[in-house]
């Protein structure tokens, strides 16, 4: 503690760095770093929701609904003015012309997933882009016919895999395999994927897996299982859910075939927003089979109405409606305080919090409860999965009694609490609150 306080103006990213290197799991400690937080100002730019009182809550829910950017509304808003007063001429003559909305998105999604900004696009929503993904992207033939998913996949995706292999004629029971944690373990191992993957060699057609786990927050090595999927001879590619706006990505150069998201988590894109895909430029001059709509052809003669289907460019060409503008416009927000955030100083705020919580619990004993997230990273993200022992009742009770504590978090059965402090509009007070109120 020391040491932190004899330092007067260190770069920004050096405060995280000593926080994460040095905590002390005391209140003074979280009150040291909240005042030496150079990104703490993008806490004002978020509503935070508040309890009865009127007093901020700690919001440590943003792995599944990021908070509103204030600008969002500003954002909607203009949109709404242009169709009053412009209607369909809006399409064109708008300040954010929609013809071209989703173009906008462009830049912050290339940013925030390592991809050129022709391989990504803002479309749909997360189930229906890995869906259409899969249906490119799984190409099953005789020999070639299975995927390898995660046994705790989140239930969307498993759904959206086993009603696919069922549409197109194959059997799930032979042609899905499931890589799970070892007996007696709660993480996945990469070594243990990538056995699998080459064990099931030449059968494999394609792995699909999250990027991020959902319920433990465990990140996986995306290069190295891409990269084993290829070796195969199969296709990877990755939900990003619980991963885009939390942690780094380099699709581009990992290689990874496709990759979807939803926008509403980490991105804070408002509910049902408007979600995203990546598809790899090497699929772009000779695409797989796809399902196609009106909006994935040329810009150019689009409006020429042509019976042939005149392919747009990149991953555009995978969209398949005009886009819905109110459940895009609050990514604009979204994206330009990300920009100017900077990837890498949340990361190293989240790393710092993140820590700060395990030590703490830690520190107070707090045996009952266990960190079931990897402890260090590249293997953790924003979200720490706290198990409670003693069985569901009593991590239900637990979880029961933290809202009305001023803290808002989530519950996963069978038991465990996932709280996710988010480097942008959370403070290291929360995570003190949330120590506090479990103890
Ligand atoms: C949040 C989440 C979803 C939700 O799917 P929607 O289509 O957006 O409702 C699906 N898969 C994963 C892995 C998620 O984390």
């Amino acid at each position: 503690m020391t040491s932190l306080r004899s330092v007067t103006h260190p770069p920004a990213q050096t405060i995280f760095d000593l926080c994460a290197a040095d905590i002390k799991p005391t209140r003074e400690f979280a009150q040291w770093c909240d005042a030496h937080d150079p990104l703490a100002p993008f806490r004002s730019e978020f509503a935070i929701p508040t309890d009865a009182d009127g007093k901020p809550l700690a919001y440590l829910v943003g792995n599944s609904l990021g908070l509103m950017p204030h600008a969002a509304r500003t954002l909607i808003n203009e949109e709404l003015d242009d169709w009053a007063a412009l209607g369909a001429e809006a399409h064109v003559h708008g300040r954010r012309p929609w013809v071209d909305y989703h173009t906008l998105f462009r830049a912050g999604l290339s940013e925030l997933t390592g991809a050129h900004p022709h391989e990504v696009v803002a479309m749909n929503t997360l189930t229906s882009n890995l869906h259409l993904l899969l249906l490119s992207f799984y190409q099953p033939t005789r020999t070639r016919r299975r995927i390898i998913i995660e046994r705790g996949a989140f239930p969307s995706d498993r759904f959206a895999v086993h009603s696919l292999v069922r549409m197109v004629g194959g059997d799930v029971a032979r042609d899905v395999i499931e890589v799970a944690p070892r007996e007696g373990e709660t993480l996945l191992r990469n070594e243990d994927i990538e056995a699998t993957i080459d064990h099931t060699g030449s059968s494999l057609a394609l792995v699909m897996l999250g990027g991020v786990q959902y319920y433990s927050g465990q990140v996986l090595d995306m290069q190295r299982i891409t990269r084993a999927a290829h070796r195969a001879g199969a296709k990877c590619g990755w939900d990003l859910a619980h991963a885009i706006g939390n942690v780094p990505l380099a699709l581009h150069s990992w290689g990874a075939d496709f990759a979807c998201w939803c926008s509403y988590k980490y991105l804070n894109g408002g509910p049902g927003a408007v979600a995203g895909a990546f598809i790899h430029e090497r699929h772009h001059a000779d695409p797989p089979p796809r399902l196609e709509g009106w909006w994935g052809t040329n810009p150019a003669t689009r409006f020429e109405m042509r019976s042939e289907f005149d392919r747009g460019a990149g991953a555009d060409a995978w969209q398949l409606s005009n886009p819905p503008i109110f459940s895009l416009a609050p990514l604009l927000a979204s994206f330009d305080i990300f920009h100017r955030a900077g990837l890498d100083r949340l990361q190293a705020k989240s790393r710092a919090m993140s820590g700060f919580i395990e030590i703490a619990l830690r520190a107070r004993m707090l045996d009952a409860i266990r960190v079931l997230t990897p402890i260090a990273t590249p293997e953790r993200g924003c979200q720490l999965s706290l198990f409670v022992d003693g069985g569901t009742p009593v991590a239900r009770a637990t979880y029961d009694r933290l809202l009305p504590r001023g803290i808002a978090c989530d519950f996963r059965y069978p038991s465990v609490i996932r709280v996710a402090p988010v480097p942008l509009y959370n403070t290291f007070d929360d995570c003190w609150r949330l120590v506090e109120a479990l103890g």
